[in-house]
């Protein structure tokens, strides 16, 4: 004779602490459950993020605890700040006090759309500045490749339009320090530090700890992951993926694709982004930081170091074991001194079209 397995439940884990996780479930009551993983996904090395979809085998209701079961699929996974079916990032940054500065929201951009997340840029203390220095940045921003939402924290503008643009979506907040984040989290969750007090409670932690994110319900609908993780962009990318981080290059190449299709679009001929666009020049800032970085990891004898990445042509990388005994190992040119300059002519030239 066979029984009917446990019933299971599912929900979403919206904090983790250690080998705790508060999981939210779907249409029950209580609502949130303290929950443990089972071993096997522990044994299987099956980690389980803050945003994940869960299924809860046999809850207990009455001291509202559970056992997670089994991890659902995920729609997109972040490794920094660690969390799991993000929709969207909020990138935040305030148009005055302190003012807009376009390179770091530049890097910003970059850091949020490595991540292949969508990514919407808010612009808040409008309240501090005429409107057609807001119509200017909106302007300037939509020539980017973004539609910036403009707002007054302070001044309860334009929150309707934000709060549309959350609901039923898991949503990453980032900026820099300054510019209101904290201001616009209290508005959204007016019980956040009571909520934040529950939770730290229950998992006998405090938050503010560099990989703590948790998740919080909106009252229009949504849940907003408020994380110190993504406040400090390094631009740790490839360097022939950082075009694809470009809308503006993106759109060009649509329309007029390169000649060579491993063109960085630096000096190269018939180039189709090269040209008089405002951000062509962070690209190439961009581009200068990210091969250097490149150089310095290829340099490194840790253990990192011992695999070797291999960019092709399209982007994509592999990754090879590198030997370990230096003694046998041919030491390549680029990996001692790699430029702009470098890069550029180690990429094939063969088929220069007449100029
Ligand atoms: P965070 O560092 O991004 O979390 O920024 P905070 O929320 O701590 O805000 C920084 C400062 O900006 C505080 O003094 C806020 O009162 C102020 N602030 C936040 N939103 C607005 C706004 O919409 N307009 C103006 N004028 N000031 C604001
Ligand atoms: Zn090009």
């Amino acid at each position: 004779m066979t029984t009917d397995p446990s019933p299971r439940w599912a929900g979403m884990v919206v904090a983790k602490q250690a080998n705790f996780y508060q999981v939210r479930l779907e249409g029950a009551t209580p609502a949130t459950l303290l929950c443990t993983r089972r071993s096997r996904l522990k044994k299987l090395g099956q980690r389980v993020m803050v945003g994940d979809r869960v299924q809860i085998e046999d809850p207990d209701f009455t001291d509202a605890q559970g056992v997670i079961c089994e991890i659902l699929p995920r729609r997109t996974c972040l490794d920094r700040p660690p969390i799991a079916n993000a929709d969207q990032i909020l990138l935040v940054f305030a148009i005055a006090q302190p003012s807009l500065d376009p390179w770091q929201l530049s890097r910003f951009l970059i850091q949020a759309e490595a991540t292949g997340i969508a990514t919407q840029i808010c612009l808040n203390k409008c309240d501090l500045v005429p409107t057609t220095e807001q119509q200017h940045w909106q302007a300037r921003l939509q020539a980017w490749g973004y539609d910036p939402l403009v707002l007054s924290v302070e001044h309860q503008i334009g929150l309707d339009q934000l709060a549309t643009q959350l609901a039923d979506r898991v949503t990453l907040f980032a900026g820099p320090s300054g510019v209101g984040k904290s201001s616009l989290i209290r508005t959204l969750i007016p019980d956040v530090e009571v909520r934040v007090a529950e939770v730290s409670g229950k998992l006998q932690r405090g938050r503010h700890t560099t990989r703590h994110v948790e998740l919080f319900e909106l009252t229009t609908g949504g849940l907003l992951a408020d994380s110190p993780g993504f406040n400090k962009p390094d631009l740790v990318c490839a360097a022939q993926q950082l075009a694809g981080y470009f809308p503006e290059i993106r759109d060009r190449l649509a329309a007029n694709p390169c000649h060579f299709n491993n063109c960085i679009h630096h000096n190269e001929p018939h180039c189709g982004v090269r040209g008089e666009w405002e951000r062509y020049e962070h690209y190439l800032k961009f581009l200068e930081e990210a091969i250097a970085a490149e150089t310095v990891r290829h340099q490194q004898p840790d253990s990192e170091a011992r695999v070797k990445v291999k960019i092709k042509t399209d982007g994509q990388r592999t990754y090879e074991p590198r030997l370990e005994s230096k003694k046998y190992r041919r030491t390549s040119r680029r990996h001692r001194h790699q430029t702009l300059k470098d890069w550029e002519t180690e990429l094939n030239r063969e088929d220069l079209p007449p100029t």
